[in-house]
């Protein structure tokens, strides 16, 4: 700890702070709510992540101080993961946390889990909406009194828990109007008479959101402040909606939130304000706190143990290298991370990035540590149903660089594709296969569900056509689908290649142009050179027509001329010239007459009327019927 430095940089901050605040009014007190959100796991400290014993340290040398997190702190990486979350809960109560309120990913282990752990947890757990037979299954409010102040806090979770964690893990819970019971939380507060009202909201303030942080920010009078959590945004002066003030600390620990609030003799609240502490900053003038950096070791000796529990073992390698590899190519360890999502998520079809296999398992028994060691980043199961066409453009980013090695390169499940990598970017994808079926390429009807990971789920690798496709539910992370799959199929090999992705030489056939049928009184015509749309219109073969009409017709090649007379009536037409002559009169023409293998082709109608006949067009049968 460096406490001299702190003071004196307080001092100077809270110096800026009541020059600015005491133009209106002098704060007799202060007190100060540092918050986190979205930390997925990430307690230990490394190049981007402040680290929760430094945090600990924040909060011990910040007077009047509550430390609160708003949710998905439980769920992430294999820290936290491979105990179910209690190890994260040991680490909150010792740096102390004095609040929390559960976001999504907190029910990943089940909501039995969830109320197992909060038991264990020195800290309240909030939440006002989270609802079982009628009653919430949190304290939906607390009141907590600093320096004399009554600060009074209420919980929030997003209703998109029904989908953004594994339905079964929510099973029997009602995810309530988060306005209404903020409305009924404040009320609750205020006949408490609290000094300052605090929402604690894993809502988020994303656009895509239905129900948001700002929307009961709006709806709800009386909430002084929200810390925020669940969209990962980052507010570095927070937002101001009406009077309340929205704080949220972005994700995995990258800062720390602080919200100040300054009170009068009466206890009112007269200045209120929100900054962020980076990682730089909190690594400059803070230190681990020696407690929590002892809890983390203890945390890492004893899982340990855990990692080297054999779960399975196995006659073959599997490799992870990237050229020729998992970047490159279809891969038997791709094809069965592939299977595991697919499984994991009870999918009908798997993609994910060949960057994101990171370690080969090596023949023999297989640890916790070796699975966790492939898919080490704690991203988790995203499904989505895509069409064929979008499955085809999904597919397409992912070989486009080929044969170049790159991240996003596809590794799948359910499926199989056919691609060229001599084609241009975008047209490289020549077949899919999905059930033994192929399926049309240009199919944008038929729905699959498709399981991803959160990365390329929001357009991670390049991946954009997947950001815009609604998300049906998020599961586990990957390294739980894997150890799963692994523990389930210990009798599946994955020794070679399926053919599941497969590079061809072959040039997609370019789809046959509807067959054009010319009738004339009924009987068909038949032509050297076919009838064809050029430009968009209906082209027919003059001369042949013209003739079975009765007509004479002369071509002089000098003038590219096609004259053609009956009885007494001529037709003249140019080949490149829209204005040919009936009768000496000149009729115009969309569409000049061409030539196409030596054959002089004209538009329908006018082939049709240029004698005085008259053409019907028959749809279903792709038929011009002429009648003379
Ligand atoms: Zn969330």
């Amino acid at each position: 700890m460096k406490k001299t430095r702190i003071a004196i940089v307080l001092t100077l901050v809270l110096g800026l702070f009541l020059t600015v605040a005491s133009v209106a009014y002098a704060a007799d007190k202060e007190i100060t709510i540092l918050h986190t959100n979205d930390m997925h796991g990430r307690f230990v400290e490394d190049a981007s992540i402040i680290g929760i014993d430094t945090i600990a340290d924040i909060k011990a040398n910040t007077p009047n101080a509550l430390l609160v997190d708003a949710g998905d702190a439980l769920h992430g990486l294999p820290f936290v993961t491979l105990n179910q979350g209690k190890d994260a809960v040991a680490l909150m109560n010792i740096a102390g946390y004095d609040l929390f309120t559960p976001g999504n990913h907190d029910f990943n282990y089940g909501y039995q889990t969830l109320l197992d752990l909060a038991k264990l947890a020195d800290f309240d757990v909030l939440s006002a909406n989270v609802k079982k037979d009628g009653s919430p299954i949190f304290n939906a409010t607390v009141v907590k009194e600093i320096d004399g102040v009554k600060i009074g806090f209420f919980g929030l979770s997003t209703p998109e828990t029904l989908y953004k964690t594994n339905p079964l893990n929510v099973a029997g819970l009602i995810f309530d109007d988060p306005v209404a019971c903020a409305k009924a939380a404040v009320a609750d507060l205020q006949s408490q008479n609290v000094d300052l009202i605090v929402a604690l909201s894993h809502l988020g303030t994303d656009d895509a959101s239905e129900e948001t942080s700002i929307k009961v920010a709006n709806a709800v009078p009386g909430i002084d402040i929200i810390i925020d959590g669940h969209s990962h945004s980052q507010y570095n002066e927070g937002l101001l909606v009406g009077d309340t003030l929205i704080a949220s600390a972005k994700e995995y620990e990258s800062f720390v939130g602080v919200v100040v609030i300054g009170f009068d003799g009466d206890n009112k609240v007269v200045e209120k304000s929100a900054s962020l502490i980076d990682k730089e900053t909190a690594a400059e003038k803070y230190a681990p706190d020696e407690n929590v950096k002892a809890k983390i070791a203890e945390i890492e000796a004893k899982q340990s143990e855990v990692l080297d529990v054999v779960v399975a073992s196995i006659g073959y390698s599997l490799s992870s290298a990237r050229e020729p590899g998992v970047r490159t190519q279809e891969m038997p360890l791709g094809n069965l991370v592939a299977d595991a999502m697919k499984a994991g998520a009870s999918a009908q079809i798997a993609l994910t990035n060949g960057g994101g296999l990171r370690a080969d398992v090596k023949e023999g028994e297989i640890t916790v540590r070796d699975v966790i060691a492939v898919l080490p980043f704690g991203n988790y199961g995203v499904t989505k149903y895509v069409t064929p066409a979008q499955l085809k453009s999904l597919l397409e980013n992912g070989v486009n660089s080929a044969p170049a090695a790159v991240g996003k390169f596809p590794q799948i499940a359910g499926f199989t594709f056919a691609y060229n990598p001599d084609l241009a970017p975008g047209s490289r994808v020549t077949e899919i296969v999905i059930g033994g079926q192929a399926v049309s390429l240009t199919d944008t009807t038929t729905k699959f569900l498709l399981v991803t990971n959160d990365f390329m789920a929001v357009g991670g690798d390049e991946y954009t056509a997947l950001e815009s496709i609604k998300t049906e539910n998020e599961f586990n992370a990957l390294d739980e689908m894997l150890l799963s799959y692994i523990k389930a199929n210990p009798d599946k090999e994955y020794t070679d290649v399926e053919g599941r992705i497969v590079v061809t030489d072959a040039v997609p056939a370019a789809p046959p142009a509807p067959e054009i049928k010319v009738t004339l009184d009924g009987a068909a015509l038949s032509f050297e050179v076919p009838p064809q749309i050029i430009n968009g219109r209906t082209m027919v073969p003059l001369r042949a027509i013209f003739e079975a009409m009765g007509a004479e017709v002369v071509w002089d090649p000098d003038t590219q001329t096609v004259t053609a007379t009956k009885g007494d009536l001529a037709v003249v037409l140019i080949i490149g010239d829209t204005s040919p002559t009936v009768d000496g009169e000149a009729v115009a023409l969309d569409q000049p007459g061409v030539i196409v293998d030596g054959r002089t082709l004209a538009p329908l109608r006018f082939v049709a009327e240029a004698f005085g006949g008259t053409v019907d067009w028959v749809e279903a049968t792709q038929t011009a019927a002429i009648t003379k």
